[in-house]
């Protein structure tokens, strides 16, 4: 008998499973699940009109990779939300059974633990607000208890659990499963269990697209465990619990090329939470700032009274007079949205602003994400599928002294024309969303030469289209990059970018040449996109740019 077998519910184990219409299969007429057989009429939602995949294996395998564990110990669930609910309804009888919680802590397992008639035995965090295995399993009488939910790091103090308490935890409560909550794990330097789970037959470990990977909205979560845990999970969840359009986003969100911005993202998000960090601790009345995910807990004399204080300048803080009376719960934004906050604090009077613009751009032929900071000079990294062109547009943004993170997927079997094409398009279009309205940037850029070969590129961010290269190359491609689309960059990227690019190249030796035009860009970028310190006056006599 499996662990899971024996501290299930009887009657769930009891139960068949579900009896709903089976995954299609090609080349059948679907008249088994009473669906409507007209396409759905919404836009760019195709086969909606469909039941979804109950449980989608592409989208199963990609978490599984992403973890690092066995499609077959994961669980795809609508949000973590929904995996504390079945793991609290396939394991505790009502009225018998416990749920363990180490307060303050995130209220849906006392939740979800009530709606089911299930005791919640609460241990608490120390008064420093730190994790205490030995008061935790003091606290826990194991008889009953089927569940411990142990939150990593904690929302809302933003404690870290040691990933050694949880494997003693685990060890001295054989008949409970410890699950250990990792929705915040991304923002932690603490290593995720999930690879341990299944190994250690009585952990679970929960992961969400709703922080790190930006998906709040659609509901995407997981369990991982041994497979017979997952098995139990499978016979209480709903028939088709994840929608179609979640799915979707689910997989497209974690395409392996928008990847690099979401490792940007986080990155940027922690560089955030530090700032606010030592901004907020500084101040009057706060007595100690955490930071743990993403977000701060801040413990302050009078709570409610900055929350409200907050909440008078139209910023919402998470502050719960009864879970956690010592501090409140802000989360990181924007830098702008943060900037605000401190301006709240009496901390800065600047505004904050950001030119920064994150491109996703997905056809047939490629799938591009692209996130650019016209602010930053760091990071750069460019993963085109053309290692040359990665060299080239390398070059771009490092003369730009700008932030450019980019990856294609892209029909490189073909050809490197699409791929070559559409990221000069992608890169244009960000450059234009990134510039805003133009205000305070100079207009015009300018270049110079490079060993035997003369590379000009003049810039003029006009708004108004305009492409001309004067020039020629001897050989078919450099690097693997086609020389004939070396112009056709240039005019992609003029089109898009909504500028007049002049570019003109002589010399012998054509690795020098495209390379000097790139270099000559990224020159004439970094003149005409620099804030030139006049506040924000528009470089055009004509008002707009
Ligand atoms: N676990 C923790 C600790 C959380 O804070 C949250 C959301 N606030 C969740 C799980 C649920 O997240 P979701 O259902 O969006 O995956």
């Amino acid at each position: 008998m499996s662990l899971a077998e024996r501290l299930a519910r009887p009657e769930i184990l009891a139960l068949p499973a579900v009896d709903i219409a089976g995954a299609p299969v090609a080349g059948t007429i679907r008249l088994d699940a009473n669906e409507n057989p007209f396409e759905s009429l919404v836009s760019g939602q195709p086969a909606i009109n469909r039941y979804p995949d109950p449980q989608p294996a592409q989208l199963r395998q990609r978490m599984a990779g992403l973890y690092g564990v066995p499609a077959e110990s994961l669980w795809v669930t609508r949000g973590s939300d929904d995996a504390i609910d079945l793991l609290i309804r396939g394991f505790c009888r009502a009225g018998v059974d416990s749920v363990g919680i180490v307060e303050p802590t995130f209220s849906a397992y006392a939740q979800f633990a009530r709606v089911q008639g299930a005791a919640v035995i609460a241990a608490r965090l120390t008064s420093d607000l730190e994790f205490d295995a030995d008061a935790v399993l003091a606290a826990m009488a194991p008889a009953a208890l089927k569940l411990l939910f142990l939150c990593t790091p904690n929302n809302p103090t933003g404690t870290p659990v040691d990933p050694a308490d949880v494997r003693r935890i685990a060890a001295a409560l054989p008949d409970t499963l410890v699950v250990a909550d990792e929705a915040y794990g991304e923002f932690s330097n603490c290593p995720s269990l999930a690879a341990e789970a299944g190994p250690i037959p009585n952990l679970v470990v929960l992961k969400t697209l709703s922080k790190a990977y930006g998906l709040a909205g659609a509901r995407v979560g997981c369990a991982v465990a041994d497979p017979s845990i997952i098995d139990l999970l499978a016979r209480v969840s709903p028939p088709y619990p994840l929608p179609g359009p979640s799915i979707a986003a689910a997989l497209a969100t974690l395409g392996p090329e928008r990847m690099p911005v979401h490792a940007e993202r986080i990155a940027r998000l922690l560089a955030e939470r530090d700032r606010l960090l030592g901004q907020l601790g500084d101040t009057e009345g706060v007595r100690r700032v955490r930071a743990g995910g993403n977000f701060l807990f801040l413990e302050v004399e009078r709570p409610e009274e900055l929350a409200q204080r907050l909440a008078a300048a139209a910023i919402r803080v998470r502050f719960r007079a009864k879970a956690a009376p010592g501090g409140v719960r802000v989360t990181v934004g924007t830098e702008a949205e943060n900037q605000a906050l401190l301006a709240a604090f009496g901390l800065t009077r600047e505004a904050g602003s950001s030119r920064r613009a994150e491109i996703v751009r997905d056809t047939n032929e490629t799938r591009i994400a692209l996130a650019i900071d016209l602010d930053r000079a760091e990071p750069r990294r460019i993963a085109s599928g053309i290692p040359f062109y990665d060299h080239m547009l390398d070059q771009v943004a490092a003369h730009g002294g700008f932030s450019l993170v980019l990856a294609c997927e892209g029909d490189l079997t073909i050809d490197p024309h699409h791929s070559v094409e559409d990221i000069a398009i992608a890169l244009g279009t960000a450059l234009k969303q990134a510039l805003g309205d133009k205000r305070g940037i100079g207009r015009f850029g300018f270049a110079l030469p490079m060993d035997e070969t003369r590379a000009e590129v003049l810039i003029d961010l006009s708004g108004r289209p305009f492409a001309r290269f004067e020039g020629s190359f001897a050989s078919a491609a450099v690097g693997g990059l086609p020389t004939e689309l070396v112009p056709h960059i240039f005019r992609s990227l003029a089109d898009s970018l909504g500028a007049a690019v002049h570019v003109r190249v002589d010399g012998e030796n054509d690795h020098h040449k495209v390379e000097g035009c790139f270099k000559a860009l990224g020159r004439a970028l970094r003149t005409a996109v620099a804030l030139e310190g006049r506040g924000d006056a528009l470089p055009s006599t004509k008002g707009v740019l």
